[in-house]
């Protein structure tokens, strides 16, 4: 019998951590002060601590656990490629059949434009491939001063140095001097935020009307490309107006801009649809997907390259420069079909938008209630709830003062007692695994609730309302 006792407690485990492992977007002396949390097993949507606590995984691992933990078919799949062939490059006129099947089967799943992919093995990477490839495409026409690739304020496209400079976090602007140059942004569809007195349809018209303004600005002939998620992930799910995206689709028609949906987040069945561009109306000419395409099993990454685009890079374009080691793996690929082929056989995505989303979007009504609850938005199974002051007869919300760190606070209680949501901001938001069961969603739900009553009670402990 196999022990599950870990092999090392938690203090041990920690300290080597602190010694030697450096973590992502994380201050490391703080870190190592404090130790991380080891998280040494998983199963459905639950996660098991070195302690042996059981945690509800509402963030899917980092939005990319879609088919849940612990899926037979996703391990089989994996441990059978790795038997056959572990790993070969696709560089040298060479293929894999599962890189093959999996082209074949995206073309399938992802809208009608597209019938090829580019593979990369992150999200990162892929907007990498973008910025690479929509250049080369107007150069290829032509057209190299079309340059500018546009994006968007508090948007995230990933950590490399293109990844970095398409999104628009300024605190990853201001270190490594990005953005690199030829990318634009623009104010982001924050409604709550930015909408002023506006109705909600008539800012998203507004907010879209800012992509009009900067290429007029920067000059129709030198934008190359507009990008955007469709629902902001990173940046706190933001859930745009319905009348958002259309606009933006017209805009980039009259302008004749490509128009990139990043898809890392809201690909394969995360709003109720397959890819976030069909639940919001937009045909992109691009689409960068990760995360869901293996459920985060394996890594891997890649762009859908539209069939417009693909046409003259194939046709007029010669050798296209640029690829990564892990383009296509082997192992990866296997996966990613094991993974969409049961995102198919359990019916995922019409679950979301007919039964899980909507009933989730239901239980976000009625936290909305809680008195530090200022806004609570849904989309498919992405969720967040503005917190705020309100008055004592539950009028206008007024923000917590910053140094408050209103969402640091409910998410150490979200810690304690075993819910993983994550605080942007003063934004608790989630996107759990698509198999959750709607008993689960009330179980989170109640958490949630616990949470928020916890956090309520340090406001009026610390005087903070
Ligand atoms: N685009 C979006 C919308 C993302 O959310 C992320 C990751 N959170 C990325 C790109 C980058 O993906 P990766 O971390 O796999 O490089």
């Amino acid at each position: 019998m196999t022990s599950t006792v870990p092999p090392r407690t938690t203090r041990e485990w920690q300290a080597a951590d602190a010694a030697h492992f450096l973590h992502p977007f994380t201050d490391f002396q703080s870190l190592a002060k404090k130790g991380s949390r080891i998280i040494t097993k998983a199963d459905n949507i639950y996660l098991t601590d070195s302690d042996g606590h059981r945690i509800l995984d509402a963030m899917s691992g980092l939005w990319c656990v879609n088919v849940g933990y612990g899926q037979q078919a996703l391990i089989d799949a994996a441990t059978r490629q790795l038997k056959e062939l572990p790993f070969y490059n696709a560089f040298f006129q060479t293929a894999t059949p599962p890189a093959i099947e999996l082209a074949e089967l995206l073309s399938e799943v992802t809208p009608p434009q597209f019938s090829r992919v580019f593979f990369s093995g992150s999200g990162s990477e892929g907007n990498d491939t973008v910025v690479r490839m929509v250049r080369r495409y107007w150069d290829i026409l032509g057209h190299p001063q079309r340059s500018v690739i546009i994006s968007r304020n508090n948007a995230y496209h990933g950590s490399t140095m293109a990844g970095a400079s398409l999104g628009g976090m300024s605190g990853m602007h201001a270190q490594g001097g990005l953005p690199i140059p030829g990318i634009e942004h623009i104010e982001q569809p924050y409604w709550f935020a930015n909408g002023g007195d506006l109705g909600r349809d008539e800012f998203g018209r507004v907010a879209a009307g800012w992509l009009e303004q900067k290429i007029l600005a920067v000059g129709p002939d030198k934008v190359a490309a507009f990008i955007g998620e469709p629902v902001q992930g990173a940046g706190g799910v933001i859930v745009p107006p319905d009348t958002y995206w259309p606009e933006i689709q017209r805009i980039c028609d009259k302008y004749g801009v490509l128009l990139v949906s990043d898809e890392v987040i809201c690909g394969f069945g995360r709003t109720g649809h397959w890819f976030g561009c069909e639940r919001f109306g937009t045909r992109p000419d691009l689409m960068t997907f990760a995360k869901g395409v293996t459920s985060g099993y394996v890594p891997l990454g890649g762009v859908m390259v539209g069939d417009r685009i693909a046409k003259v890079l194939i046709e007029q374009g010669g050798e296209f420069e640029h690829g990564y080691t892990y383009s296509g793996h082997p192992v990866s690929c296997a996966v990613a079909l094991a993974n969409i082929r049961l995102i198919q056989e359990l019916k995922l995505v019409e679950r979301v938008r007919d039964d899980t989303g909507p009933y989730l979007a239901q239980v976000y009504t009625q936290l909305a209630d809680h008195p530090l609850v200022a806004e609570a938005q849904t989309c498919g199974l992405m969720g967040a709830l503005l917190l705020a002051r309100r008055d004592a007869k539950g009028g206008r919300a007024r923000p917590f003062a910053p140094e408050v760190g209103i969402g640091m606070v409910c998410r150490g209680h979200c810690f304690a007692n075993g819910l993983i949501m994550r605080a942007v901001g003063d934004r608790m938001i989630i996107a759990p695994p698509l198999v959750m069961t709607r008993a689960q969603i009330d179980e989170m739900a109640a958490l949630i609730r616990r949470c928020l009553d916890l956090t309520l009670a340090d406001c009026h402990r610390n005087g903070w309302l």
